[in-house]
């Protein structure tokens, strides 16, 4: 801003009304995202997050959400999986003790081992068996924000259609998986309003 205005000074321009509130509206948007950027990145524990939502905008599933209503419940339950921190501590459903508790019932809990094989194999048969290959050739992390919602190195190379397909088929299995271990996520008081 500082620098628009001396530039402005030093030649004695007076921009137009409607072009200075764009640029103002504009430095305040980059500013507010860098703030928000830096607030995160210094939050370990928010690093799931920043990898699924990594810029000030809409998240993309509720972009999604307003074009299928259908699914909002699920995929809301997507964007705060996603969301919360990643927290330690043991599993109320399996006593393992995880460093971080959503994956652990999103992707190893031998309680939900039935729900999870189940969304597996209904993305098996959903997508191609290159993009099935792709999908669990990745590390937990990656799986995961894939799971969630995210964009990583295999989200771009799918084709939008597919993406789509494959959140939507998703909202069914995590809802069922969330409501098999949503008593652990309250037992470390995770904030997502049982
Ligand atoms: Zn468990």
């Amino acid at each position: 801003m500082l620098s628009f205005l001396e530039s402005y000074i030093e030649e004695a321009y007076i921009p137009d009304k409607r072009l200075w509130s764009k640029i103002v509206s504009q430095s305040i948007t980059i500013f507010e995202e860098n703030r928000w950027i830096l607030s995160v990145q210094r939050r370990p524990e928010l690093n799931r997050y920043f990898k699924i939502h990594s810029c000030l905008t809409d998240h993309r599933l509720v972009r999604l959400s307003a074009t299928d209503p259908f699914f909002t419940r699920g995929l809301l339950l997507l964007i705060r999986l996603g969301s919360v921190a990643i927290k330690s501590g043991q599993c109320t459903l399996c006593n393992h003790y995880t460093d971080d508790i959503v994956k652990h019932l999103i992707l190893n809990c031998e309680h939900v081992v039935d729900i999870r094989n189940e969304m597996f194999y209904a993305v098996v048969n959903l997508i191609s068996v290159q993009d099935s290959v792709k999908l669990f050739q990745q590390d937990e992390d990656d799986m995961l924000v894939t799971l969630l919602g995210g964009v990583n190195d295999y989200v771009k190379q799918l084709n939008s259609d597919v993406w789509k397909q494959l959140m939507l088929c998703l909202t069914g299995h995590m809802l069922k998986l969330y409501n098999h271990s949503k008593s652990v996520l309250f037992y470390h008081n995770f904030n997502f309003g049982h």
